[in-house]
């Protein structure tokens, strides 16, 4: 299969030194682009600005913002069999960003921030049949939540988590189907996370469910 993956935050400037951003390391999303790999996939990794080192073997593009992020997702999507998203993707971007740096002023400073668009809800509604994964951190409320992310953005899984693993190497989390199935993850390994996820999308595709574009609210 041909794997498109996204990864790490997303960057959105106010000015060439300020932007708004996200904890997110990478590291989940390097695992899922590594782990199919290694399964013998072709794999191109949509990288927001990252410290991590890129998986041998896959094409890496780097990006720095989500408009930036969509453009390369709706570049390789046609091609692709399976998009994982699993990058914090902001949701805001500065509505007016300056192209010198703003100098410092009164004792308060708003900034207008506009929608960013739904990239992964977009690419589900695009032809072709792939399968279309998601992620959804949460703090309260989870697995509604997700649930409902998952329905509203037509995805074929989505995997809840939460903060703790922002940054750690292991991760807790559960795998979700839109049929109620659940496969729930504690504390393991991002690595062997990213083998469970990588392994579920491959059923859904080898079984011909799934990966069907849907209309979605996104
Ligand atoms: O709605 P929420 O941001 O929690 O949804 C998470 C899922 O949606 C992730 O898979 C994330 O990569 C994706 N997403 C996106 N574009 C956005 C925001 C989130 O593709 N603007």
């Amino acid at each position: 299969m041909r794997f498109l993956v996204t990864a790490g935050p997303t960057h959105e400037h106010l000015d060439p030194v300020r932007y708004i951003a996200n904890a997110s390391s990478g590291r989940m999303g390097y695992a899922i682009a590594r782990e199919a790999r290694r399964r013998g996939h072709v794999v191109t990794l949509v990288s927001g600005p990252t410290s991590l080192r890129p998986p041998k073997g896959v094409s890496l593009r780097r990006v720095v913002s989500a408009m930036e992020m969509r453009r390369a997702v709706a570049r390789y999507l046609p091609r692709c069999h399976c998009l994982v998203m699993a990058a914090a993707v902001s949701d805001y971007r500065p509505a007016t960003p300056s192209r010198r740096k703003i100098p410092k002023g009164g004792k308060r400073w708003s900034v207008p921030l506009v929608r960013n668009p739904d990239i992964v809800a977009e690419a589900r509604r695009k032809p072709g049949r792939r399968i279309v994964v998601g992620f959804s951190l949460e703090t309260e409320k989870g697995e509604t939540r997700a649930r409902r992310k998952m329905r509203e953005k037509g995805l074929d899984l989505i995997v809840m988590d939460d903060p703790s693993a922002i940054g750690s190497d292991t991760i807790s989390c559960r795998i979700l189907s839109p049929n109620g199935d659940r496969e729930v993850l504690d504390g393991i390994p991002k690595a062997a996370a990213a083998r469970r996820i990588v392994r579920a999308a491959e059923r859904i595709w080898e079984e011909g469910k799934g990966g069907r574009p849907r209309p979605g609210k996104g």
